[in-house]
């Protein structure tokens, strides 16, 4: 299976949003009175060759995330990110670069609906588009807004297919959707980050790729179980944490965030987070 890191652009956030400091709602305050900002951190989207048919998950930034209005200037959170994004760095252009038309793409699935993996959705009429109901419906109308989302950019055709969930145990996640007819492509709720987030676990022959968008910012925030400064709720939070870590001490994983800046190379070397020995 050929798996391909797109990268649309880059993200600098606070780096209380990062690891977060305080309990309830005093987190997301100490974001944004936060004065120290992190470097420039990739904005990944991810292309998988499967026989069954090319999936993406997440679809990047849109270009038009740098004009003005773009994010609701009502918004206090916003002034706690930027971000860079030229045209030629979305997703649409940089598939064709790799030689698939995103026509072909069978399935997108969203980890969640930040901006950042949702602003090029408009490149996928023909997809079928998975995600949680939860997350869409937490993501959807005016309170959807005002919790961070930007449904008023979704395209008008967007009409995803929305996974409830059914408990279905998968190492140590009990809820979770098996995509392909081979069994090798589940979604996973892992949900703290955003009510509704999911993560995609891939295995082929010789390995396990752990597609985790914003479950940690990087992988060593996983491994030490940090919680992250815009969580909805920190004990779902370190519950989804717990169970990623005792799946990769299981089974060597190699740990995808979307903003890790290690996570090409972790790729391209496919370097498990944690090296499981034989016995
Ligand atoms: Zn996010």
């Amino acid at each position: 299976m050929r798996i391909h890191a797109i990268q649309t652009g880059t993200v600098a956030i606070k780096s209380k949003q990062v690891s977060g400091q305080g309990s309830g709602p005093l987190r997301l305050i100490n974001v944004m009175l936060d004065r120290t900002w992190t470097e420039r951190l990739p904005i990944y989207a991810w292309v998988i060759e499967h026989p069954e048919g090319v999936i993406v998950v997440d679809t990047g930034e849109t270009a038009h995330a740098v004009e003005a209005g773009y994010f609701p200037r009502w918004h206090p959170y916003y002034k706690s990110v930027r971000e860079w994004v030229r045209p030629e760095e979305e997703i649409g252009p940089q598939l064709r670069a790799l030689g698939i038309t995103p026509d072909d793409v069978r399935w997108v699935v969203m980890t969640h609906l930040h901006t950042d993996h949702a602003g090029g959705l408009h490149h996928f009429p023909k997809a079928q588009i998975l995600l949680s109901r939860a997350e869409y419906q937490a993501a959807r109308g005016f309170t959807g807004q005002v919790r961070g989302y930007l449904p008023q950019h979704w395209p008008d055709w967007f009409a995803p297919e929305l996974l409830d969930f059914a408990p279905q145990q998968f190492g140590p996640f009990p809820n979770s959707y098996t995509l392909t007819k081979a069994g090798d492509v589940h979604i996973v709720a892992t949900p703290g980050h955003t009510v509704g987030h999911c993560s995609v676990v891939v295995q082929d022959d010789m390995h396990t790729f752990f597609f985790a968008g914003d479950t940690s910012y990087n992988e060593r925030l996983m491994l030490e179980q940090v919680v992250d400064g815009v969580t909805t709720n920190s004990t779902v939070y370190q519950e989804t944490a717990r169970q990623i870590l005792t799946y990769v001490q299981s089974t060597p994983t190699v740990y995808l965030p979307s903003h890790d800046p290690e996570a090409l190379q972790r790729l391209e070397t496919r370097k498990p987070a944690i090296s499981v020995k034989a016995e």
